[in-house]
């Protein structure tokens, strides 16, 4: 072992779903950026080194945003009265045109990763626009923030206004571009393959995708059974095959452990079997599917069946980057459903949807979102002095940095075993 860092604090995490594992003054031992171990009491071998001493703060994993629009970032609390296409149709797409001016670019990626790093947002999976210099710019911004995170130009080749319309053989080869550029430039910020969703994408352009996903190795990110009308689209497009998941499918884009879908709010018993053989991520945004009345995803049923699961803020549908206010509206909105569907089952706990917003998403970036051996070391240090009087355990503080702390509350932000803030 030869580069050693001890922090000392109230450890919180969750290794497991159903409850937090919490370590009282505790100590996470850090070996080269990857946890080695966390301890209740500091073991004999490293006891003559120094220790990074965070007492009385909670130390728990840095978030991770599964599914978020960057450039949608000045578009948030616009148009929330309005369904998934018509709210495309009014602002999104119009603001999305506007990152063809990379000053534009610039200047709204600055303040989003800005956003992104001050509510301790460590990991994040965005969705670019369709324009190869702006999305540069967002690769060069997330990387000088010191956060780590997968990136996708989106491609678009039909049905969505000329102006915001890519031809098919340029945006392939702008795809390309970006990824002999990227792919090895930054060690945490890779691209992404990111079609939009199927009804924006022609055959031509999905089969080719999904090539050079494997050609180049790369991860894959969309959209999935968000809304009925969406859903009807695409069957209508696409009517010779059954099940939207099945249209992705069909065209190699479900790629085993390497592809989130985000939404999935319609997603049956079928669809479900087919997101779970293919380890498909799911990316759940509670926010954005009440906003555009989309419907309340079966995010408990889906963890009792163990899909791979993690929350995403889907800036601007969704108009909350605070990962713990996803949280929050997650477990609301699984209450929700589960008052309306007559009390049945049971609905997310609060150290499920934390784990959700840790190690549920972190699995995408791989042994990320927790402090187990061998993790990297992606932590938040908070201060929750100021959110109670009473005397509390590690469990009732984590509850409550949930429910009513904020950005102010975080003092330091690690990523993979650097500091970054
Ligand atoms: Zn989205």
């Amino acid at each position: 072992m030869e580069n050693i860092k001890i922090y000392k604090g109230d450890i919180v995490f969750t290794k497991q779903t159903d409850y937090f594992e919490c370590f009282k003054d505790g100590y996470i031992v850090v070996n080269n950026n990857k946890v080695y171990g966390t301890y209740s009491s500091l073991p004999e071998e490293f006891e003559n080194l120094e220790i990074i001493d965070y007492s009385n703060n909670l130390i728990i994993p840095g978030f991770v945003d599964l599914h978020t629009h960057a450039p949608q970032f000045e578009n948030r609390g616009l148009g929330l009265d309005k369904e998934l296409i018509p709210w495309l149709e009014t602002y999104t797409f119009i603001e999305e045109s506007k990152f063809k001016d990379i000053d534009y670019a610039r200047n709204v990626y600055s303040s989003f990763v800005e956003k992104l790093k001050e509510n301790g947002t460590t990991r994040a999976v965005l969705f670019s626009s369709i324009h190869k210099e702006g999305t540069k710019i967002l690769f060069d911004i997330v990387h000088s923030s010191g956060i780590s995170a997968f990136i996708g130009k989106v491609n678009m080749d039909r049905n969505c206004p000329d102006y915001i319309k890519e031809d098919t053989y340029e945006s392939l080869n702008d795809t390309i571009e970006i990824i002999n550029e990227y792919a090895n430039k930054y060690p945490l910020v890779k691209p992404i393959i990111t079609p939009r969703f199927i009804p924006t994408c022609s055959d031509k352009m999905l089969i080719s995708l999904g090539r050079i996903a494997n050609e180049h190795n790369l991860k894959i990110q969309s959209h999935l059974s968000e809304n009925q009308g969406e859903i009807d689209w695409v069957s209508e497009l696409h009517p010779q095959i059954k099940g939207y998941a099945n249209v992705y499918n069909s065209f190699g884009l479900l790629k085993p452990k390497n592809t989130i879908m985000a939404h999935c709010v319609y997603s049956d018993e079928n669809e479900m079997n087919i997101l779970k053989e293919n380890g498909v991520f799911v990316a759940h945004c509670p926010a954005s599917n009440t906003n555009l009345s989309s419907g309340i995803a079966p995010i408990k049923d889906m963890l009792n069946n163990n899909l791979n699961i993690g929350l995403g803020s889907d800036i601007s549908a969704g108009h909350e980057i605070s990962m713990t206010k996803v949280m929050v509206l997650a477990a609301q909105l699984s209450k929700i459903k589960w008052i309306y569907n007559n009390r049945n089952s049971s609905f997310l706990s609060t150290s499920e949807v934390f784990y959700l917003a840790t190690k549920g998403g972190g699995q995408f970036f791989g042994k990320v979102g927790s402090f187990e051996k061998d993790y990297e070391f992606d932590a938040l240090v908070i201060d929750d002095s100021n959110l109670s009087k009473l005397d509390l355990s590690l469990e009732e503080r984590i509850q409550k940095f949930i429910y009513i702390g904020n950005h102010t509350n975080i003092k330091k932000i690690y990523v993979c075993g650097n500091e970054i803030k």
